[in-house]
C-alpha cells in the first residue's frame, strides 16, 4: 500500500494499549467494549487495515479511518537459510533496516526481534555496534515484526535478540510486552517470552519488577578486565553487581534465567574462564547457553572449535551447571545480530553518490 505523506502523519492503531484503544473508542462513540473487539483485530487476526474490522459499525470504521492509520508494515526483504531460518528486514527511518530472524525447529517457532535501531553499547563482537545508534523503536514497530510476516500465527517463541539492548528502550518495550502477554493483546505466555539484557543495571531491575517474560543476561566472560575489552558497558554496570541483583532481589523464582556466553576462541573459551564463570554465577539460579560465534567482517575474532566448546561445558557441567550448546543457524544468510540489515546499509551507501 503506498501512503499519501497525510496517511503516515495519522497515528497507528496498532501498537496501542487497551487503555488506550478505549480512549479512541470514545471519541469514535462507539461503546467501551469495541476497543476489546478492535484489540483483536489488531492482535489476534489478519486483518490488514481497519476497513477488515467488520464488527464495527460503518460509520465508525470512516471514522477511523479518517483519523489514525492501522499502522502495519510489511518487510521489505527476506532471506531464507538452507536450514530453513529467515531474515527479514523491515524499514526503519532515515533509510536504515531493523531485522528479525524467523528460526523454525521441529517443536517451536521462534522470532528473533529488534528493540532498536542500531545500538549504542558498543560490543566489539557485534554488527549492530558498527552500525551505531539511530533510534528506538515503539510498541507499534516491534510488535509489528510479530504481526507482518507470514509465520506469524505459527510462532511459540519471540526472542528480544536481535538489533539494540532492549533495557535501553524499556518504556517501549514493557509496553509490547503488555501487549504480547494481556488476554486482549496477543494472549502470549511471558514464559514464551525472552528479553535479553547485556546488564544495564536500572533497567534491569525495573524490567524485573514490571514483567513476568524470561531474561537472558548477555556474559560472554566472567574476568571483569576482559569482559570489559569486549563490551564497555562492564565499565558501568560490573557483571558482579548483576549477580548479586539476581542472587539475593529476585522475587518472583517462577522466572527463568539465562545466561548467554558466546564462545571465542582463545578468547573466553578456556577452562579458566570456565572455572571462573561457575564461581561467578554460583548461587543464580540459571542455565547457561552457550553459543557458537557467527565470524563477522573486521574483527580478529573467530569462533572456538568444537572440542574446545565441549571441554568447556563438561566443566560446567561437572559444577552443577545445566549447559546447554546452541546450534548456529541461518549462517548462510548472515542470521547474527545486525549482520544482514548493516549490510545491506553498506550496500545503500556504496550505491550512493557519497
Ligand atoms: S550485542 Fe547487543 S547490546 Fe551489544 S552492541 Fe550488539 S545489539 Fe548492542
Amino acid at each position: 500500500v503506498i501512503k499519501d505523506g497525510n496517511e503516515m502523519s495519522k497515528p497507528k492503531l496498532f501498537g496501542m494499549t487497551l487503555t488506550e484503544l478505549q480512549q479512541v473508542s470514545e471519541q469514535a462513540g462507539l461503546p467501551k467494549y469495541a476497543a476489546k473487539q478492535i484489540a483483536a483485530w489488531l492482535y489476534r487476526s489478519e486483518a490488514k487495515e481497519i476497513e477488515d474490522m467488520t464488527n464495527i459499525s460503518k460509520q465508525a470504521r470512516k471514522y477511523l479511518s479518517e483519523n489514525f492509520q492501522m499502522g502495519l508494515e510489511l518487510p521489505e526483504h527476506v532471506d531464507v537459510s538452507s536450514d530453513g531460518t529467515k531474515k527479514y528486514l523491515f524499514p526503519a527511518e532515515n533509510e536504515k533496516f531493523i531485522e528479525a530472524a524467523y528460526i523454525p525447529e521441529p517443536k517451536r517457532k521462534t522470532l528473533c526481534i529488534s528493540s532498536q535501531v542500531g545500538c549504542k553499547m558498543g560490543c566489539l563482537f557485534c554488527m549492530t555496534a558498527r552500525m551505531g545508534f539511530h533510534g528506538n523503536l515503539d510498541a507499534a514497530a516491534i510488535l509489528n515484526q510479530i504481526r507482518s510476516i507470514p509465520e506469524s500465527s505459527e510462532l511459540t517463541n519471540i526472542v528480544y535478540m536481535g538489533m539494540g539492548e532492549p533495557m535501553d528502550n524499556l518504556e517501549q518495550v514493557l509496553k509490547s510486552l503488555e501487549i504480547l502477554t494481556s488476554d486482549w493483546g496477543f494472549q502470549m505466555s511471558p514464559k514464551r517470552i525472552t528479553v535479553s539484557t547485556i546488564g544495564i543495571l536500572p533497567a534491569m531491575k525495573e524490567f524485573l519488577a514490571r514483567s513476568k517474560a524470561q531474561l537472558a543476561v548477555s556474559l560472554h566472560n566472567p574476568f571483569d578486565k576482559e569482559r570489559q575489552e569486549l563490551m564497555p558497558v562492564q565499565q558501568v554496570y560490573p557483571m558482579k553487581q548483576i549477580m548479586d541483583e539476581l542472587r539475593h532481589d529476585r522475587p518472583d523464582k517462577l522466572r527463568k534465567l539465562s545466561f548467554e556466553y558466546i564462545l571465542f576462541e582463545g578468547v573466553n573459551d578456556t577452562p579458566r574462564h570456565a572455572k571462573e564463570l561457575v564461581r561467578l554465577i554460583h548461587g543464580v539460579k540459571a542455565r547457561v547457553n552457550l553459543i557458537h560465534f557467527h565470524p563477522i567482517p573486521g574483527t580478529p575474532l573467530t569462533g572456538s572449535s568444537d572440542e574446545n566448546t565441549l571441554k568447556f561445558q563438561r566443566i560446567l557441567k561437572e559444577k552443577g551447571v545445566i549447559t546447554t550448546i546452541r546450534r548456529s543457524r541461518g549462517e548462510d544468510i548472515q542470521a547474527a545480530c545486525g549482520l544482514l540489515s548493516t549490510k545491506e546499509l553498506i550496500k545503500k551507501e556504496e550505491n550512493s553518490d557519497y
